[in-house]
């Protein structure tokens, strides 16, 4: 840590933001990309923090690195629940024999379009 010890600022007294080494970011703290690895995202919280190293590339010097809060972060896609519930209800029509309303553990065949039991009524009583 004391390769950088002016990138050490957890109070953010010098750069606004709580600032931490790369690498030595505090529990509860995730870089954009570490959100999104995670199926994350920022979700329109401001920076909580940063990292900072040295780079020679950079005109400033350093690197940078914006950290968010993980327990404020959202999901990427909030629509996925929902899309996966109208997905359910889709699938349960394909299950259900609109002749007979049963729910079936498969989907009804969409050449009969019924259930075999309503397609075949002969068959089932003769079994
Ligand atoms: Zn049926």
């Amino acid at each position: 840590m004391s390769a950088c010890g002016k990138c050490f600022d957890p109070s953010g007294a010098r750069f606004g933001v709580p600032t931490y080494p790369w690498r030595f970011a505090p529990d509860g703290y995730a870089t954009r990309r570490q959100l999104r690895a995670a199926g994350l995202r920022p979700g329109g919280q401001p920076v909580a923090a940063q990292v900072m190293r040295r780079h020679r590339g950079r005109r400033a010097g350093v690197q940078v690195a914006y950290l968010y809060r993980v327990d404020r972060a959202k999901p990427v896609r909030p629509m996925t629940s929902r899309k996966w519930g109208a997905l359910a209800l889709a699938m349960l029509a394909r299950r259900t024999c609109p002749k007979c309303r049963i729910t079936y553990s498969y989907c009804i065949p969409t050449s009969l379009g019924m259930c075999l039991l309503c397609t075949y009524p002969e068959e089932q009583r003769a079994a």
